[in-house]
């Protein structure tokens, strides 16, 4: 009888332990789908601001193109020639000079830094 009991016990056990360990690893199977859901919610989230901001500068892009042909198309409608322009060409084509310390901040640098930021979330 004695025998037996043990032998009993030791499956019982064993069949515990391993119900235990399916509890386990059901609930990291949860914690991983809930993990994955939310990591697609972001992912979701960021590739809707990424998509924002990328019409924004496509936007900013075509103004800056208007702009600059209206900008030169001034220059090109002037009386003043190439190697002599007059005050007003030769601010606008100042204005115009990336290389000028007072140019304005490059938008494509800001919108890099933004994207940048936005990848370090990630
Ligand atoms: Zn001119």
């Amino acid at each position: 009888m004695k025998k037996l009991t043990k032998i009993k016990t030791k499956p019982n056990l064993q069949e515990s332990r391993l119900k235990e360990n399916f509890e386990m690893l059901d609930r990291i199977r949860d914690d991983t789908v809930n993990d994955i859901e939310s990591l697609t919610e972001d992912f979701q989230h960021m590739t809707l601001v990424a998509e924002s901001i990328q019409r924004n500068y496509r936007a900013l892009l075509a103004e800056n193109q208007l702009l600059k042909g209206a900008l030169l198309s001034i220059i090109d409608e002037c009386g003043c020639w190439e190697g002599n322009r007059c005050d007003r060409c030769q601010k606008i084509l100042k204005s115009l000079d990336s290389k000028n310390p007072d140019f304005p901040p490059n938008a494509a640098k800001e919108y890099r830094a933004i994207l940048n930021q936005l990848r370090n979330l990630g």
